[in-house]
């Protein structure tokens, strides 16, 4: 069911545009809103879309990705084994700001009278483009276009490139190239939990401060995390025009000023750089040697090659992972098909910049566009960001596994501290330590260690890595394998069945819980992957088998008590209903009053106490509907069917992780109607601003769960038994073609599914055998296309 407010369509404040977002005029009302949604970043480093001159609103934000402090939490009451410490993203420097000054008269976006005002989200180029045409109170006209990147190639990068011409007069001008550290906090978060604590007072403690000609660098260190920070920005400044340039600085800002006398027509060029490195071990004077060594090549390269790397990036990347449509009813300049096109690559987009070069670290919920969720991570990226990573740019699917792995020693701890055997993920990190406060809804989502192997093995099936399952993916299967083995029991009550109690499923609303099934199903895959491995390297690997045993000091006899706890455990079964309870007390709860909850009560998280929602049959998010979709070889259309109907009017959709699961199974029961409204629900989440907090930050798994949609849900992809297979079905009213590539085993795939048929289409390899509804196709160089017809629903 959809609570949530009837959708906007995007084309009312953004054109249809298939490759840009575009903003005209000056919309106060939307400012936060498209400070997200015009955020740039590069998994390393972002920078909100805030003008360069600064803007009305609060939520300005450059984050590093893992750059965090933390703090001690608090408790009312303390328990055992409670998080201590929290953990949350900084705003580092902001280095962007570039202040303009005509006859004095500061460029200030609400009171200018604005001749033009057009920006653009440029999704081809990578970059944010504005431009803008002034004309001050003594009637000069003043043109501004700027260019700003984050650059994927350098990922410590960024840069403006800022255009000032005066068109009918001559006048003084300032232009001011600035940057701050330690900025004025935004207060609290009231009672919102999804908002980050806003940490008081200086956060970035100086650790040097200097320029030199036209550069300035400044380096601050956290204290709590103990993190080092240097910014460096550098000015290139160009101009027929008579100037002269002032720099100064403190600890916590720099300024680089130019006066100019401008005259009209001449244009002032200036080329902002800016360069962030951080480190955990580095010395500050090191760290600014660092900065200081990109800022030289940077600066020697220019902003036009920095550009043509962004635009090879950004062609490279379409070209593995774009999802194209067309509607044959339609030409291709139709609002429609543009706007949903559009809106696809604004949420691919947005995935690119949350994770392309998160090296070393994870992916926050946010990405790097804000700072709500306090730049953690979950398992949001095994399961709703994995798979589009995984078909699409596998190395960055390989990144984000090899940190879980990093992170297999703190696991083993937490693990340990709980008193349990093996490895325990946190649900919430940055550095790999549990920063959960709230257990229920936190800690007791065990079924993160299953997200975690479920991706892994996703990952193997789809490149055929199996160095990496080898070296890193066995190490982590066993230890959660272990855990799993610990944490559950053979259970008298049901009948000697394999049985998880006190866990929290990914539905928030039904907390510490016995059997939630989800949880139950995914511990058995893992459970099930950690035998077959483990057995796999002892008979073929034996040296590797060695190494293993030698890490985990595993027994021999313990892969087959796994497989015999994956075959025995509990599955729970409603025989009336014939459907799998979510968990062992969900059904006998009292139905939530739907009828009497109004629609500006909704996400309930935020009006009613915690108990009131636990003690309802009430779901936040898609749990068995997200089993059904994960482990879909195990259910039968029929059980998809009943279960969706069953949960779906009970499900709020109150977490944006929601919708795109709907709507894939949906889709797969052929509810075309709830499958496009659901679809559009996701595809929409940001750019319709679906929840109403897109202001702090984009909702990046639902952006990896559109891709699911498209692929999964409206593609009919499967590939649960390790064989990509294909069951593309077509509504009748349906003409949307949609294509989509896919990179397996370091081949590539590209699927269309037609009006008539479906085409597959080997544009990478020497050969490729993949299934279509039952039938093995192979294709080869010699043979790259094969056609079938389409089935309809
Ligand atoms: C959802 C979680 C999710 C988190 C971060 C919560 O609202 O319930 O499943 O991991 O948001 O996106």
């Amino acid at each position: 069911m959809i609570h949530h407010k009837p959708l906007r369509p995007p084309s009312q404040d953004y054109p249809a545009d298939e490759w840009n977002i575009i903003e005209k005029g000056f919309h106060p009302e939307f400012l936060a809103q498209l400070e997200t949604m015009l955020a740039l970043g590069n998994g390393y480093l972002g920078i909100r879309g805030c003008p360069e001159e600064g803007g009305p609103s609060s939520e300005n934000g450059t984050f590093i990705n893992g750059f965090y402090e933390t703090w001690p939490i608090v408790y009312g009451e303390e328990a055992y084994g409670f998080a201590k410490t929290g953990q949350t993203i900084c705003k580092v420097t902001d280095s962007k700001i570039i202040k303009l000054f005509v006859d004095d008269e500061p460029f200030w976006l609400p009171n200018a009278n604005l001749l033009k005002c057009e920006r653009r989200l440029n999704m081809r180029s990578g970059t944010l483009d504005r431009e803008i045409l002034w004309e001050t109170p003594a009637g000069k006209q003043v043109s501004v276009k700027s260019r700003r990147l984050v650059s994927f190639a350098d990922r410590h990068v960024a840069a403006i490139s800022f255009c000032v011409t005066l068109l009918n007069a001559e006048a003084f001008l300032v232009v001011s190239s600035e940057m701050v550290a330690n900025e004025t906090r935004v207060p609290g978060n009231g009672s919102d939990p999804r908002l980050a604590r806003v940490p008081t007072g200086r956060v970035l403690h100086p650790r040097a401060s200097y320029s030199r000609d036209r550069r300035i660098v400044l380096c601050h260190a956290t204290k709590g995390s103990g993190l080092t920070l240097v910014c460096a920005v550098d000015n290139a400044f160009e101009t027929s025009c008579p100037h002269t340039c002032k720099v100064v600085h403190t600890e916590d800002f720099g300024q680089v000023a130019f006066t100019i006398e401008a005259r009209p027509g001449c244009p002032i060029h200036l080329t902002k750089y800016m360069v962030y490195h951080t480190s955990r071990t580095a010395s500050a004077k090191d760290l600014c040697g660092r900065a200081e060594w990109t800022m030289d090549r940077v600066t020697a390269q220019g902003f036009q090659k920095l550009l043509a790397a962004q635009e090879r990036h950004m062609d490279d990347f379409w070209r593995r992972s774009d999802v194209r449509v067309r509607d044959v009813r339609e030409d291709r300049t139709k609002r429609s098909t543009l706007a949903i096109q559009q809106a696809i690559r604004f949420n691919l987009f947005h995935i690119l910049q949350a994770a392309a070069r998160a090296e070393d670290a994870g992916v926050p919920a946010k990405g790097l566009t804000g700072h709500s969720y306090e730049g953690h991570y979950f398992w949001d990226t095994e399961i709703y960001l994995l798979p589009f990573l995984t078909y699409t740019s596998p190395r960055i699917a390989r990144n984000l596994l090899t940190f879980r792995y990093k992170m297999l020693e703190q696991a083993r701890a937490r693990a340990r501290e709980l008193g349990h055997r093996g490895a325990m993920f946190p649900w919430r990190t940055i550095n790999g330590e549990e920063a959960s406060a709230y257990y229920a809804a936190g800690t007791a989502q065990y079924h993160i260690n299953a997200d975690i192997m479920y991706a892994l093995r996703k990952y193997v099936q789809a490149t055929g890595d199996e160095l990496f399952l080898r070296d890193c993916g066995a190490e982590m299967l066993v230890e959660t394998a272990r855990l799993w083995l610990d944490l559950g029991f053979y259970s008298h009550a049901k009948g000697g069945k394999f049985c998880i109690n006190a866990v929290t499923g990914p539905d928030e609303y039904n907390t510490v819980v016995n059997n939630n099934a989800y949880t139950n199903l995914m511990a058995r895959e893992n459970l099930r992957y950690a035998s077959q491995t483990v057995e796999s390297l002892r008979t073929k690997e034996p040296v590797a088998y060695d190494t293993l045993v030698k890490k985990t000091a595993l027994q021999p006899s313990e892969a087959e008590e796994w497989s015999r706890a994956a075959e025995k455990m509990y599955v729970p079964y409603d025989e009336k209903l014939k459907i799998i309870p979510q968990d062992d007390s969900f059904l006998e709860r009292e139905p939530w009053d739907f009828r009497n909850t109004p629609s500006d009560r909704y996400p309930l998280l935020l009006y009613y106490h915690p108990l009131n929602i636990y003690r309802k049959q009430v779901i936040k998010q898609a749990d068995v509907a997200l089993a059904m979709f994960l482990l879909g070889d195990d259910f039968s259309p029929e059980t998809k069917k009943r279960n969706f109907y069953f949960y779906d009017p009970l499900t709020t959709g109150d977490s944006s992780l929601s919708s795109c699961v709907e709507a894939i199974i949906a889709a797969q029961v052929g509810d075309m109607e709830k499958a496009i409204q659901y679809g559009m629900s996701a595809l929409l989440m940001d750019l319709a601003d679906v929840g109403g907090n897109v202001k702090d930050g984009c909702h990046i798994a639902s952006m990896g769960g559109t891709w699911m949609m498209l692929a999964y849900g409206f593609g009919g992809m499967r590939d649960n038994g390790g064989t990509l297979s294909f069951w593309p079905r077509r509504a009748p009213q349906d003409n949307a073609i949609l294509r989509f590539p896919l990179t397996y085993r370091n081949q590539m795939l590209e699927v269309e599914i037609g009006l008539e048929s479906v085409e597959y289409a080997l544009v990478k390899g020497e050969r490729m055998v993949i299934r279509h509804e039952k039938e093995d196709v192979q294709l080869t160089r010699d043979r790259p296309v094969v056609a079938r017809p389409v089935s309809r629903w």
